[in-house]
């Protein structure tokens, strides 16, 4: 179940005014695949509470441990989509994201299959899970056991 806080909705502005960059480089951010952004029943595009402490934890990423956007998108596409967000056998055999992914999975949305297209990637477990940040660090450490299975993080 997706621990997204729906009570304050932030423009793109006023996340860079809380976080103290600019506007560009929020959208470096999404373009980059690492942000993802919601939007209102009306069209907007907002942020909200979990969104600025994700935007929080890239920078630290970025200034405390060296990493730049391609390093922390080969992270996020690290996270174990299919435990998680448990999928079948069948979708997993052909799932791009499951096949030696070097993005994270909600950037090649068009390609996985259709149960996991019709979700929204942004209340999925799998992203509010990264952008929880704090689940990354098991990711890397994980990543770091040879042939050991990844097992379930906390979401
Ligand atoms: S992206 Fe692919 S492997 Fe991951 S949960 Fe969806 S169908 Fe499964
Ligand atoms: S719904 Fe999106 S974020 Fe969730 S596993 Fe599927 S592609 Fe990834």
């Amino acid at each position: 179940m997706s621990n997204v806080k729906e009570d304050k909705k932030y423009k793109i502005g006023e996340v860079a005014k809380n976080i103290g960059i600019s506007v560009e480089t929020i959208r470096m951010y999404e373009r980059s695949g690492i942000l993802l952004t919601q939007k209102s029943q009306s069209g907007q595009r907002y942020f909200n509470e979990n969104d600025l402490h994700w935007i929080n934890c890239i920078r630290r990423l970025i200034k405390e441990q060296g990493l730049n956007l391609e390093g922390i998108r080969r992270m996020l596409a690290l996270l174990p989509c299919l435990e998680l967000r448990p999928c079948s056998e069948e979708e997993k055999k052909n799932c791009p994201a499951f096949n030696g992914a070097i993005v994270p999975c909600w950037t090649m949305k068009s390609k996985v299959p259709i149960s996991c297209q019709d979700e929204d990637c942004c209340l999925c477990s799998v992203y509010q899970s990264a952008i929880a940040c704090e689940n990354l660090k098991k990711v890397l450490y994980q990543s770091n056991q040879e042939k050991r299975p990844l097992t379930k993080l906390e979401v």
